[in-house]
C-alpha cells in the first residue's frame, strides 16, 4: 500500500485526503518511509523533518474529520529547495556560512503551499546559494542522480529534483535563476517550470542574482506542476517585481491537445557543437511527434543567443557580489571570533563561503568595480536587451519555442567539478529564457540509450506558463517519459 501511495500523482493523493479514501499522515508516513531507505545514499536531503510533517498532516486529516474543506494539495508531500526561508527550520543554502541558520519567518511560497494544506517533508539539497550546475558546490555533500548513483542529478536544485525522481515527495520547490530548476529536471527525469519573471513572488527566497531569481515547481506530471504552480503564482506585495498579470493554469486547458499551435524551432542554437547525438535524436522524434499530432514547426532566430553565457557570467555574478556582502557574521549563521572588525569579516567570509562562491564574488566585484563597470557590467546588460528582443521577436511568429534543455544527459559525479567553463557551457540552452525573463519548462522526453533521462524545452511567452503544459501534457501520451521509475524507487517495494 505505501508504496502505490508514493508512485500516485499529487492531485490523485489530493483527492484521496479530501474524499477520505486515505488519511494524510498515511501518505506522509509511506513518503517518509520512503526517503528513509533512499535519502542518505542520494544525499537529496540536508534537513528532513518527519515530526512536523506528521503533525501536520494529523491536523489536516483532523480538520477534515470535522467536515472542513481541504486545499488543493491537501495531504501531499513537498521538499522545499533549502534557500527558501521555512520557519524555525534550518535554511542554509548549502553553505556554511548560514549553518544553524534558522529563519523568523516563512518565504511567500511556504505560506501558500500550508494554506493548500501540503505537507512539508524537508529541505534539500543544492549548490551553494544556487551557484552551479551540478549540486557538488554543496558545502554537505554531492546529490547523486537517482538513475545512476555514479552521476549528478544536475543543479544547482538536485535534491529537489533527485528527491521527486525517486518518490521521496510527490513535489518539490526549486529556484532557477540560469537553468537551476530545468536541468536538473531534465537530468532527473521530471518536470521543472521556470515562471515568468515576477509570476512567484520571491519574498522569502535567499537572494543569488535578483534579476533573474525565480522560484520553480517540480513534478512527475504536467497536471501536477500546474497544481503546484498554481498554489504558489500570483501578486504578493513584499516582492516589488511581483507581477499582477500572472494567473493559474487551467487543469482542463492541459487536455487541448497541440493542434493548431506553432512550435518554432532556433536552428541556429540547436547547431551548437558539444550536443550530444541522443539529444539531437529525441528532439527530433518529438518535433515529428508534435507535428503528427498537429502542431505546426516553424524555423526562428536567436542569433544573440550565443553570446548568453558571457552575458550571464557577467550579471549573475554582479548581483549576487552585491546580494552576499549581507553575510558578514554580524547578523546571520556563522561568525569566525577575531581581533577587530575587518579580520572578523574577513575570516567568516574566507571560511564560510565555499570556492564557487568565491569566485563569483570575484569576478561580480571585478565586473562592477569603476573603470571596469562600462565594459563589462553594463555591456553584458545591453547584450541582455538584444536577447530578450530575440525572444520577442521569435514569439511572434511562433506560440513557444522549442529546443533542449542540456546538451548531454547527466555527467559523471567529480567530471567537470575542476573546470569551471565547462560547468558554466553546459547552461547553453537554459540560460537565454533567463535572461528574457520568459516562462521555460523542461518536461520529460525519454530516455537515452544507457537508460538516462532526457528532458526537452518549451519558452513561452510571458505568463503563458498555460501553454507551455498543455503542449508537455500532449506528450505523456506518447511514451513512459512520466511513468518509469528509477530502480532505486522501487527497493523495498512490497
Ligand atoms: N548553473 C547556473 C549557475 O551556476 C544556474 C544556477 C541557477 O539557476 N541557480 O549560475
Amino acid at each position: 500500500m505505501s508504496d502505490a501511495l508514493t508512485d500516485r500523482t499529487a492531485e490523485s493523493i489530493a483527492a484521496a485526503v479530501r474524499g477520505g479514501e486515505a488519511s494524510a499522515e498515511e501518505v506522509a508516513r509511506a513518503f517518509l518511509a520512503r526517503a528513509d531507505r533512499t535519502s542518505k545514499r542520494l544525499g537529496s536531503f540536508l534537513h528532513r523533518t518527519p515530526e512536523q510533517a506528521i503533525a501536520s498532516a494529523r491536523a489536516i486529516d483532523a480538520r477534515r474529520a470535522k467536515g472542513e474543506r481541504l486545499g488543493a494539495l491537501a495531504g501531499v508531500p513537498v521538499a522545499l529547495k533549502d534557500n527558501i526561508c521555512t520557519r524555525g527550520v534550518p535554511t542554509t543554502c548549502g553553505s556554511r556560512i548560514l549553518e544553524g541558520y534558522r529563519p523568523p519567518y516563512d518565504a511567500h511560497v511556504v505560506e501558500r503551499l500550508r494554506a493548500a494544506d501540503a505537507v512539508f517533508v524537508g529541505k534539500t539539497n543544492c549548490d551553494e546559494f544556487a551557484m552551479g550546475s551540478s549540486t557538488e558546490n554543496s558545502a554537505y555533500f554531492p546529490t547523486r542522480n537517482p538513475w545512476d548513483l555514479a552521476r549528478v542529478p544536475g543543479g544547482s536544485s538536485g535534491g529537489s529534483a533527485a528527491a521527486v525522481a525517486a518518490r521521496e515527495a510527490a513535489l518539490a520547490l526549486g529556484s532557477d535563476t540560469g537553468g537551476s530548476v530545468r536541468q536538473p529536471a531534465a537530468f532527473c527525469g521530471v518536470y521543472g517550470l521556470k515562471p515568468t519573471y515576477g509570476a512567484v513572488s520571491r519574498y522569502g527566497l535567499v537572494a543569488f542574482a535578483s534579476s533573474l531569481d525565480q522560484i520553480g515547481p517540480f513534478a512527475r506530471t504536467a497536471r501536477d506542476t500546474a497544481l503546484l504552480y498554481d498554489a504558489i503564482q500570483g501578486r504578493d506585495e513584499r516582492d516589488m517585481t511581483s507581477r499582477p498579470e500572472a494567473r493559474p493554469v487551467s487543469l482542463d486547458a492541459l487536455e487541448q491537445g497541440v493542434r493548431g499551435l506553432t512550435l518554432g524551432v532556433p536552428r541556429d542554437l540547436l547547431a551548437a557543437e558539444g550536443v550530444a547525438p541522443e539529444i539531437r535524436e529525441r528532439f527530433e522524434v518529438a518535433s515529428r511527434a508534435f507535428a503528427d499530432a498537429g502542431a505546426k514547426i516553424v524555423d526562428v532566430a536567436l542569433p544573440h543567443a550565443q553570446y548568453a553565457i558571457a552575458t550571464y557570467y557577467l550579471i549573475a555574478p554582479a548581483e549576487a557580489s552585491s546580494n552576499l556582502a549581507r553575510y558578514d557574521g554580524v547578523r546571520y549563521g556563522l561568525r569566525v571570533p577575531d581581533l577587530d572588525l575587518a579580520t572578523m569579516y574577513e575570516a567568516t567570509r574566507g571560511q564560510g563561503f565555499g570556492r564557487e562562491v568565491k569566485r563569483r564574488i570575484l569576478l561580480g566585484t571585478y565586473a562592477l568595480s569603476a573603470g571596469y563597470y562600462d565594459a563589462y557590467y553594463l555591456g553584458a546588460q545591453r547584450v541582455r536587451t538584444l536577447i530578450r528582443r530575440d525572444f520577442t521577436e521569435a514569439l511572434r511568429s511562433a506560440d513557444v519555442l522549442f529546443f533542449p534543455v542540456t546538451p548531454t544527459t547527466a555527467f559523471g559525479i567529480g567530471e567537470k567539478v575542476d573546470d569551471p567553463l565547462a560547468m558554466y557551457l553546459n547552461d547553453i540552452y537554459s540560460i537565454p529564457a533567463s535572461l528574457a525573463g520568459v516562462p521555460a519548462l523542461s518536461f520529460p522526453a525519454g530516455f537515452g540509450p544507457t537508460g538516462l533521462p532526457i528532458g526537452l524545452q518549451l519558452v513561452g511567452r510571458p505568463f503563458a506558463e498555460e501553454t507551455l503544459l498543455r503542449i508537455a501534457r500532449a506528450a505523456e501520451a506518447w511514451g513512459d517519459a512520466t511513468t518509469r521509475a528509477p530502480a532505486i524507487a522501487r527497493e523495498g517495494a512490497a
